[in-house]
């Protein structure tokens, strides 16, 4: 059986610890990629590091203004890249891609929280890469 990687993209204020939690129990991959970011992503690899399951948090780089994706007004004095998330995103496609090419099983899981638009931007990119995409959703409820 081929190793699965699981992507984990998700919003910051996803509320729903257990859903990520069973997924992962649904799943049970071999390996978790996620962006390290709070919220879903902190939920995966917490889920992940209790099943001793390896993880590989991507973190975005806030810091450095990449010319082939900033948009920042003054990328100089800009403390933050505000397209560093998005770069980061496109990252993990592209590590997803190569991943799959190497022969593994890969499935992204996208927990889409109150219509974000970072979340919903990932999933899009993922499905345009090919990438099996589950969309799990919570809307704010009041
Ligand atoms: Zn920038």
């Amino acid at each position: 059986m081929a190793a699965k990687l699981m992507v984990v993209t998700g919003s910051r204020e996803w509320p729903d610890d257990a859903e990520v939690e069973m997924t992962i129990d649904v799943e049970v991959p071999d390996l978790v990629l996620h962006g390290n970011a709070r919220g879903a992503d902190r939920m995966a690899e917490t889920a992940a590091r209790r099943r001793g399951m390896a993880t590989l948090p991507m973190p975005a780089d806030w810091k450095s203004h990449d010319p082939d994706w900033c948009r920042c007004d003054d990328p100089l004095t800009a403390k933050f890249c505000k397209q560093a998330g998005h770069r980061r995103n496109w990252d993990m496609v592209l590590k997803a891609k190569e991943v799959e090419a190497a022969g593994w099983d890969v499935v992204v899981h996208a927990f889409w929280f109150d219509g974000s638009r970072g979340t919903e931007n990932m999933v899009k990119s993922c499905i345009d890469a090919g990438l099996r995409v589950v969309v799990h959703r919570h809307e704010r409820s009041s």
